[in-house]
């Protein structure tokens, strides 16, 4: 069997990519283990304008907003989904050192952040001592659909092998790649953390961000909107169901659930929430990010039969869509990528 690109993993990123070189013609195989509990699997879905606890705006969103509504609503359609909503997401100060970050935010040209009319209803949900804010647009991403509905259409192109990758099985001859009797011009890396231990690409700076989530129900919560507590988001979820997260763990033992996380937030909602909810589900995923927070996209610089593309940390709803075309741009037009995301600023690294 040929193909032109091997992809090993199908998660938000392997699912990008493949999307776009199918569009531009290209022949692809890709590798994906059926796993529940990847990044893409237990991700809220969320694309926020702003981050952090300075509430600044998040790198390249102008161009990352209409850019990822096109992309999902594109995708959507080759697979009867809808897969992106645009959500006002309401935010509540946790303290007055956050409110006085809130209005500043506002006052700046151009700001996500917004005066909230009807602020007084939500304090019939919320526990609210300081401000809130509305920040918008921000958009939903149902992952889930996306995810299966492009594995089932690659299943039914024969273009997906349910199986482990392993790295070990690869060889090269010329300007080929083949991997257990399927020969194609490149294996490109989308198997998220597990890129981390490839002998291709272990110099890289990787980080590993374990998060954590409940899900829960929360009746008489009006899914119209999502809602942000400080670090704290609520996030309509599948079923009627809400998600509630997350983590940021840069030190975990394992990478699964743990019971303190669990009695945490458990505590945290029982003081942020002034209506009934019941803990349903616990889930948690490793995020693969990086030391300086950009991705890793683009070829091998000592090896072009070699590519990745990984490193999106938390923000792959936004980042996935965007760069997973211009890498199947480079890939079959030889166009430029974004300096900043491209792998070959750690040539040096990677030659060692
Ligand atoms: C709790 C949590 C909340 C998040 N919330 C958001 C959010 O709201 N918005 C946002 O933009 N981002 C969010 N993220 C981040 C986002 O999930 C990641 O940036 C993104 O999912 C990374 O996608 P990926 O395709 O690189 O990796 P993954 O999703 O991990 O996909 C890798 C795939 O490769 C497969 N694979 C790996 N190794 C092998 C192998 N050897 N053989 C076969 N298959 C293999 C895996 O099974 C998986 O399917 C969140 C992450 C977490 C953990």
């Amino acid at each position: 069997m040929k193909v032109d690109y091997i992809i090993a993993g199908q998660g938000i990123c392997g699912t990008m990519l493949s999307y776009y070189l199918q569009k531009a013609g290209k022949q692809v195989l890709v590798i994906d283990e059926s796993q529940p509990f990847t990044a893409s699997r237990v991700a809220s879905g969320v694309i926020n304008p702003v981050t952090g606890r300075r509430v600044v705006t998040t790198w390249m969103i102008e161009t990352l907003l209409p850019f990822c509504f096109d992309a999902y609503t594109e995708i959507g359609n080759a697979i009867n989904e809808s897969l992106i909503f645009k959500k006002n997401t309401i935010t509540f100060s946790p303290s007055l050192q956050m409110d006085e970050t809130y209005r500043k935010r506002m006052q700046e040209t151009g700001s996500y952040i917004q005066e909230l009319p009807d602020a007084v209803i939500w304090k019939d949900y919320f526990n609210s001592l300081f401000g809130c804010y509305l920040i918008a647009p921000t958009y939903l991403v149902n992952l889930h659909p996306l995810l299966k509905g492009w594995r089932k259409k690659l299943q039914h192109q024969q273009c997906l092998l349910e199986e482990i990758f392993i790295e070990e099985a690869l060889s090269f001859a010329g300007n080929t790649v083949s991997y257990n009797g399927i020969t194609a011009d490149k294996i490109i890396f989308c198997s998220g953390i597990t890129s981390f231990e490839s002998a291709y690409w272990n110099k890289l700076p990787f980080v590993c961000n374990k998060g954590q989530a409940l899900i829960l129900d929360i009746p008489g919560l009006s899914h119209i909107n999502m809602y942000k507590y400080g670090a704290l988001s609520l996030v309509p979820w599948y079923d009627g169901l809400w998600w509630a997260g997350s983590s940021y763990e840069n030190e975990f033992q394992t990478a699964e659930p743990t019971a303190v996380f669990r009695e945490q937030l458990t505590t945290q909602l029982q003081h942020v929430l002034r209506i009934p909810f019941s803990v349903l589900d616990h889930v948690a995923a490793v995020r693969p990010a990086t030391l300086e927070r950009r991705p890793f996209v683009g070829l091998h610089p000592s090896d072009s039969r070699i590519g990745i593309f990984n490193g999106m940390g938390t923000k792959g709803c936004s980042l996935a869509p965007y760069f997973a075309k211009q890498f199947a741009n480079q890939l079959v037009h030889g166009h430029l990528l974004e300096p900043l995301a491209d792998v070959k600023r750690f040539s040096r690294v990677l030659a060692l």
